[in-house]
């Protein structure tokens, strides 16, 4: 079955990761290093992609890094001294395995291998229009939509050709490329999302974040420019910006969630914002308590910066069982609710008689808010209050975060106080938009914001051309983004 179309379910997906490396012995293994290192970006299929000099070689399976890529006769299959790979989510089974990045074809001038993080919101007019033209799909990947294009270009060069293809396409992306003439990265001209570039002795990398740099020793040189590509081959490290120039509009989710809390993303800690937001939270919606109490993992870093700034002693008063994968990303609501119950526990010798102030990052279908702080009650806490690092989640994403369609998101159906009233908390309060600017060092310009902030604003910084038209044609079957 192609199930196609992002809003037929109701998963919320993550983003994915990507890493590549040119100019090392084993390239593959750097990969496979730093995409463990990524891991958290998706966790449902990852591919390798590398170049011996005459040939490619691939691996692509569903599943972790971890099982799949440290088994020698899967490394040993992947030789040469460049390579890319990828971490995603996906749909299970076969259609889940072809959509497994880096895509790879054959072309005229030779093969060409792609990793993206992002997602094209364009894809399926392109598609469309070249299904018409003759292009047959293997996937139901956007990124493909890339390949055909770059495949159809009049071009001579692969970075001319994949301009061309770039000129096309609108959305959030950041991609690997490898082709025989070398290693291209690039980011759209918004850059919404990451990519950065290292190095380690003689070899060049890009990866989704710098903890990938770090895991295999490598030294940050700097981001990849939004709108830059990046080509690296045997005659150097070349740098084109053959976009127009338009005002970078990097995505703030990356600091609220996704990125890792030792990453360092557009030059800022990630771990520094997120308590900078806890301390913003803290002071704009301040509460008597006894403990500051994080949702781990994902809201410590907040709550260590709610609790300094309030003075709140911060609590372990959940537990995390590692062994359990995100909650986001079961089949059902059914098994969610079941994940939630697996992955979290009360301490409640800590929490019982205790008013309690729980931080959690975000708020998408309210499913963990509800479970939680019924957890706390169950575990006698006096009061809950639960404060969110982020403003409320209104809008679906179309840049790479799968959020659920807006009808799911509990914040665009309610207003903060019905949410306390079905979370069931004594008191609810999340960041400001203006808050979140402040926690990341700037002040939000209305009429040319610094980041995307569509998934709290609305203000999406580019047109939304498939949704747009899903909306007015009923159900259009758009490709699968990550
Ligand atoms: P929900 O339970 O649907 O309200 O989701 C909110 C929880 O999911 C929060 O605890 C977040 O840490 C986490 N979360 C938020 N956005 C995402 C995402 N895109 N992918 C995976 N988890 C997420």
């Amino acid at each position: 079955m192609l199930t196609t179309n992002p809003f037929d379910d109701d998963k919320l997906r993550e983003e994915c990761g990507i890493f590549g490396i040119w100019g090392a012995d084993n390239a593959a293994s750097f990969v496979a290093l730093g995409l463990h290192a990524l891991q958290h970006r998706g966790q449902e299929g990852a591919g390798v992609t590398s170049f011996d000099g005459a040939h490619f070689h691939s691996h692509r399976a569903m599943g972790h890094i971890a099982g799949n890529f440290d088994r020698d006769e899967v490394m040993r299959a992947l030789p040469g001294r460049t390579a890319i790979g990828h971490v995603r989510y996906s749909t299970t089974g076969e259609s889940g395995l072809r959509n497994v990045q880096p895509l790879f074809a054959e072309l005229a001038e030779g093969g060409f291998a792609v990793a993206q993080n992002g997602n094209l919101s364009n894809a399926m007019k392109l598609r469309r229009t070249l299904n018409r033209r003759g292009s047959i799909f293997q996937s139901t990947s956007d990124t493909e939509v890339i390949i055909h294009l770059v495949a159809t270009s009049n071009h001579t060069t692969s970075l001319d050709r994949l301009t061309d293809a770039l000129k096309q396409v609108e959305g959030a992306y950041s991609l690997l490329v490898l082709t025989p003439d070398g290693l291209i990265a690039c980011r759209d001209p918004l850059g919404i999302r990451p990519l950065v570039m290292g190095k380690l002795g003689e070899a060049t990398i890009f990866a989704s974040e710098t903890v990938a740099l770090d895991v295999i020793g490598a030294t940050f040189l700097r981001d990849v420019e939004p709108g830059e590509l990046v080509l690296v081959n045997g005659s150097g490290i070349r740098s084109f910006r053959p976009f127009a120039k338009v005002e970078p509009r990097p995505c703030v989710f990356e600091h609220v969630y996704f990125s890792r809390p030792d990453s360092v993303a557009d030059g800022k800690s990630v771990y520094e914002v997120r308590k900078n937001i806890g301390a913003e939270l803290s002071r704009e919606a301040p509460v008597e308590a006894d403990y500051v109490v994080p949702v781990p993992d994902s809201g410590v870093p907040a709550a260590i910066g709610f609790s300094q700034a309030s003075g709140i002693p911060f609590e372990l008063g959940i537990i995390r069982s590692h062994y359990v994968g995100r909650t986001f990303i079961q089949p059902s609501q059914e098994v969610r609710n079941l994940g939630v119950k697996l992955k979290h526990n009360a301490n409640s010798a800590l929490v019982h008689g205790k008013r309690i102030v729980l931080i959690d990052d975000s708020i998408v279908r309210g499913t963990t808010s509800v479970k939680i702080v019924q957890m706390m009650r169950d575990a006698g806490a006096r009061e809950v209050h639960l404060r969110i690092a982020s403003p409320p989640t209104r809008h679906s994403c179309f840049y790479g975060v799968d959020t659920p369609e807006r009808a799911k998101l509990l914040a665009a159906q309610m207003s903060v106080e019905a949410m306390r009233d079905y979370i069931n908390a004594d008191s609810l309060a999340f960041i400001s938009i203006e808050g979140l600017y402040r926690a990341l060092g700037s002040e939000r310009n209305d009429q040319q914001p610094q980041r995307c902030d569509a998934c709290f604003t609305g203000d999406y910084p580019t047109s939304l051309t498939d949704f747009t038209e899903k909306e007015s044609a009923g159900s259009l079957s758009l490709v699968a983004s990550r």
